[in-house]
């Protein structure tokens, strides 16, 4: 059921584009969509939300954390916000804040809802369906599309591999421990949320040495995934040393 609550989420936002006309990345500006739908933008201070939905009466306006300097995210919090306006979800209370990327298991998820509708809204599947189906696969395409759709790398990666034909998966570890996984369609591994990263993944080095070699290489695939025979998958893995974090493209060539 979700995932027609989602697939409406992403029509939502197609019918938007359509409207404004977008045709091009350039096109895609969040803050004159949020003018001409009535709603006004405001910085505010925030604690722990980047940022929020409130409606008085007939007025709709998203605050935004004064803390959100890099303009990706900006953009991705204010499509965010258009977007549970759009879906006409129920006002939060106060103490619920929209954390991207959020999983949760009930029948309805909000967050899910808005994530897709933004995701959609930045990163229109019309624009980047061909972009997406290249072989071999690895974090070049989700770079340049979050340069050219001023996204970031971990929003473009998730978009990436839910439009890519090819198998492959964007997983995101903190700490030595794998935070979220993000699969494409074709990719029928499970790879655990909260498992300890693997010594023969690439990515494991990066925490257990400091050093990272950021090319695609071939792995053993057990250093990902459960399989009882041996072969090798792609590993791409990239790291943030400011925030102590790395971004993996996997890819199983066929
Ligand atoms: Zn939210």
């Amino acid at each position: 059921m979700q995932t027609e609550w989602i697939r409406d989420a992403q029509r939502s936002a197609k019918a938007l584009l359509h409207r404004f006309g977008v045709a091009a990345a350039a096109h895609i500006r969040v803050e004159s969509f949020a003018a001409k739908l009535g709603v006004s933008i405001v910085e505010v201070p925030l604690d722990g939300a980047s940022a929020q939905l409130v409606r008085a009466g007939s007025r709709t306006t998203i605050m935004v954390s004064a803390r959100i300097t890099d303009p990706a995210a900006r953009r991705f919090s204010i499509a965010h916000e258009l977007g549970h306006f759009m879906l006409g979800h129920p006002s939060q209370p106060p103490s619920a804040l929209c954390t991207p990327y959020a999983h949760r298991t009930a029948e309805r998820d909000y967050e899910a809802e808005a994530n897709a509708f933004a995701a959609e809204l930045l990163m229109p599947a019309a624009l980047l369906q061909r972009t997406c189906e290249v072989s071999p696969v690895d974090l070049a395409v989700p770079r340049a599309i979050a340069r050219d759709y001023d996204v970031s790398i971990l929003a473009s990666a998730i978009r990436f591999v839910e439009l890519a034909s090819e198998r492959c998966a964007a997983v995101f570890s903190s700490r030595g421990t794998i935070k979220w996984v993000a699969p494409s369609p074709t990719f029928h591994y499970e790879i655990a949320r909260g498992k300890k990263l693997d010594r023969g993944s690439l990515a494991w080095d990066f925490f257990a040495t400091g050093a990272l070699a950021e090319e695609p290489q071939r792995v053993a695939a057990d250093a990902w995934v459960t399989s009882s025979r041996e072969w090798d998958l792609v590993e791409h893995s990239v790291c943030s040393r400011e925030l102590g974090t790395v971004l993996t493209m996997l890819w199983i060539p066929t």
